[in-house]
């Protein structure tokens, strides 16, 4: 490779690197895209995958799939869990890891290699809670106070 190219992919996949830290809304890769892109104008949604990918087997990020969307990407790498709002769609970082105890003795048992395993909780988050509570049908007689 020549030592322009060499040093153009390093630039990407820091920039893709740099586009992730601190977000802890889990984006997915177009998201991560369109930020590099405004970095690195002539950047392809295919380089920042790979760069993405190769991230992930650097372990610097993590990448999750938890639902048919997609994968999405997390700068987090420490061991987390992840609940998903069914109605905003927000992903937010668990950190429950000593709150519970998953034997999976069984899984041994029955011959399966278990190398890791990941919780995720389904329901809704505390804006979509509030949202609904002030957004109910408000009638105008109700409305005195
Ligand atoms: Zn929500
Ligand atoms: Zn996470």
């Amino acid at each position: 490779m020549r030592r322009a190219a060499r040093k153009r992919t390093t630039r990407q996949l820091e920039e893709v690197f740099k586009a992730l830290q601190g977000d802890h809304t889990h984006p997915f890769a177009h998201e991560i895209y369109r930020r590099v892109h405004k970095k690195l104008r002539r950047i392809s949604l295919a380089t920042v995958y790979r760069n993405l990918h190769n991230l992930v087997e650097e372990g610097k990020i993590r990448t999750l799939l938890l639902d048919e969307q997609g994968a999405r990407f997390d700068p987090e790498t420490s061991q987390h869990d992840h609940f998903v709002c069914v109605r905003c769609g927000r992903v937010v970082d668990l950190f429950l890891r000593q709150a519970r105890r998953i034997d999976l003795s069984p899984l041994a048992k029955q011959g399966y290699v278990v190398t890791t395993h990941n919780l995720t909780v389904h329901g809704t988050c505390q804006a979509c809670v509030a949202r609904r509570r002030t957004s109910k049908p408000q009638r105008p007689a109700a409305r005195k106070a």
